[in-house]
């Protein structure tokens, strides 16, 4: 079993194979967790990120974590809540999914995911906390995945995953 633990803190400080970035579409550097992430990897992550030639909501792309702890940095792209009707819970399972399969292709052992969507793209905490809490139960281990942690900015977001993991 895949070991899975809930980290509070500054998801650039992990000490993982790979960090995973919620980006927007453009690769290019945004706000929230994604600027964080562009400050500490330095100017090197965006020159490798404008390679990828952006990518599609519910996809992810790979680059180097140049000066992060992290070897890797999975840029995934979540959907904007727009009410919950327009395919959004599919989408984020997608980026979840979609992951775990780079994280597997690139021979990943060790990840730590943020709240994708949580933030700037107004996705409600408990319900994209249960389907990250789902794919991954689902699919880490098969993925070669042996630790998932899941990097909450605040103490609510902790709460949240401590309960859908069964520990609070
Ligand atoms: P999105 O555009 O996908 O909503 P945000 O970056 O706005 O992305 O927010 C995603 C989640 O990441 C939010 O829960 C936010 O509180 C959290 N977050 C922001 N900065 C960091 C950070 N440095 N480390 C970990 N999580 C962060």
């Amino acid at each position: 079993m895949a070991e899975f633990r809930v980290v509070r803190g500054d998801i650039t400080r992990r000490v993982v194979d790979a960090i995973v970035n919620a980006a927007n579409s453009s690769l290019l550097g945004g706000g929230g967790v994604d600027g964080a992430i562009h400050r500490a990897a330095g100017p090197e992550l965006v020159q490798a990120c404008r390679l990828l030639h952006g990518c599609e909501t519910g996809d992810a792309k790979v680059t180097p974590g140049f000066l992060l702890p992290a070897r890797w940095v999975i840029h995934t792209v979540g959907p904007v809540w727009r009410g919950g009707g327009n395919g959004e819970p599919e989408k984020l399972a997608r980026c979840y999914r979609r992951c775990l399969e780079v994280a597997r292709e690139t021979g990943v052992r060790s990840i730590a995911f943020p709240a994708v969507s949580t933030g700037i793209y107004g996705y409600p905490m408990e319900a994209a906390a249960e389907i990250a809490v789902r794919v991954c139960r689902e699919m880490a281990e098969g993925c070669g995945v042996e630790l998932v942690e899941f990097v909450c900015f605040n103490e609510e977001t902790a709460v949240v995953y401590e309960r859908l993991l069964g520990r609070a």
